[in-house]
C-alpha cells in the first residue's frame, strides 16, 4: 500500500466508503397505536466493529449500541448527530455510539481487558450490567456548534442494554416503548439489528368504540408478535426486513415506510486531530514523537494520523 502524502491527507481517512441502503424500515400497524423500526445495519456492523481491537464481549455490546442509535436516530426530526453515551464503574468504563440524521454511524468503546478476562472466568455470558457496573446512561441530540445539546440521563437499570434503554423511555417519555437488540458474531462476521416498538397517541376523530382499553390489547398483542423474533432472523443477511416484518404482524395489518441507510461515518480529520495537538505543550510533543513522527489514533474509526514533529506545537515551523 502506498502512504497518502501528507499535502493530500486532510480531510477523510481511508475509511470504508460503505452505505447499506435498507438499513432502518420503519413501519407502523393499521389501527393500531404502534409504530416501530426494525434495523439492520448488516455488512456495516463488521466494518465498523472489526476496526477495534475490544474484547468480544465488548464489541458485541458495542454492536447492539450501534442499532439502538440507528434505530432512535431515525425517528427524530433533527439536523446533526444522535448519541447514547455509557458511563459506568465496570470493566467497559465509557461506551459511546452516535449516528447522524443521514445514517453515518459511529462507536468508541473504553474497556479494562483485564477487568473483562476476570469477569468472563466468572460469567463467560457477561450481561451489560456485569460490563458496564454501576452508572449513568445518557441518550444526546448535538445539532453543531452555537445550538444547545438537549440531553437526558438516567441511571443504569436493567440486565441488558435493552432493558436499560426501555427504562430510560419509560422514565423520560410519555409513551412506552419497547426494545430488543441483537448482536453475534458467526461465520460472515459481526451482525447487529434493532427491532424498536412505540406506542403512539391515538389521534381524535377515532370511533366511540376504540376505548383506551383497546389500545392496551393492541400494545400488548404488538409486543407478544414482536418477542418471537429471533436473533438467527434478525441478523439473516438473505431475509429481507420486508419479509421479516410480514412474518411477525401479518396478523397486524403493518405498513411499511420508507427505508433508511446507514453508512460507516466517522467524522475525524487530521486538522482536527491537529488542532487537539496544538494545545500540547513541547515537552509533551516531544514525548510523543517517535522517529520524529506523531501518531494519533481516532478512538471511534481507530484511523492512524501522522503528523511531522516539527509540523505541530507552538514551536511549529
Ligand atoms: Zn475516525
Amino acid at each position: 500500500m502506498i502512504d497518502t502524502p501528507a499535502f493530500l491527507d486532510t480531510n477523510r481517512p481511508d475509511t470504508p466508503n460503505l452505505v447499506v441502503e435498507q438499513g432502518v424500515v420503519p413501519f407502523y400497524l393499521a389501527s393500531r397505536p404502534v409504530r416501530g423500526r426494525l434495523v439492520r445495519p448488516g455488512v456495516l456492523t463488521d466494518t465498523l466493529l472489526t476496526r477495534h481491537d475490544n474484547p468480544d464481549v465488548v464489541l458485541r455490546l458495542a454492536g447492539e449500541a450501534l442499532a439502538l442509535v440507528a434505530g432512535l436516530a431515525s425517528a427524530l426530526k433533527f439536523k446533526g448527530s444522535f448519541s447514547l453515551q455509557a458511563k459506568g464503574d465496570g470493566p467497559i468504563s465509557l461506551l459511546v455510539a452516535d449516528c447522524t440524521d443521514a445514517g453515518a454511524l459511529r462507536f468508541h468503546v473504553r474497556s479494562d481487558d483485564e477487568k473483562v478476562a476476570a469477569l468472563l472466568r466468572d460469567h463467560p455470558h457477561p450481561t451489560a450490567a456485569q460490563l458496564l457496573g454501576g452508572g449513568y446512561l445518557a441518550f444526546s441530540v448535538d445539532q453543531g456548534p452555537d445550538t444547545d445539546i438537549h440531553q437526558g440521563i438516567v441511571e443504569i437499570r436493567g440486565e441488558s442494554l435493552s432493558d436499560m434503554a426501555a427504562h430510560y423511555f419509560t422514565t423520560s417519555e410519555q409513551h412506552a416503548c419497547w426494545v430488543r437488540l441483537y448482536c453475534h458474531k458467526g461465520d460472515a462476521g459481526w451482525r447487529a439489528g434493532a427491532l424498536i416498538l412505540e406506542r403512539i397517541a391515538t389521534e381524535g376523530g377515532h370511533t366511540s368504540d376504540d376505548a383506551p382499553e383497546d389500545g392496551d390489547d393492541a400494545w400488548e398483542t404488538a409486543t407478544t408478535l414482536a418477542s418471537t423474533l429471533t436473533e438467527a432472523e434478525i441478523l439473516n443477511d438473505s431475509l429481507s426486513s420486508e419479509t421479516l416484518l410480514y412474518r411477525l404482524f401479518h396478523s397486524e395489518d403493518p405498513c411499511i415506510g420508507h427505508p433508511r441507510a446507514l453508512a460507516f461515518g466517522c467524522r475525524c480529520s487530521r486538522a482536527r486531530l491537529a488542532g487537539i495537538l496544538e494545545t500540547f505543550p513541547t515537552d509533551d510533543l516531544d514525548h510523543m514523537a517517535e522517529d520524529g513522527t506523531i501518531t494519533m489514533n481516532c478512538s471511534f474509526c481507530n484511523h492512524a494520523f501522522h503528523f511531522q514533529r516539527e509540523e505541530v506545537g507552538r514551536d511549529a515551523a
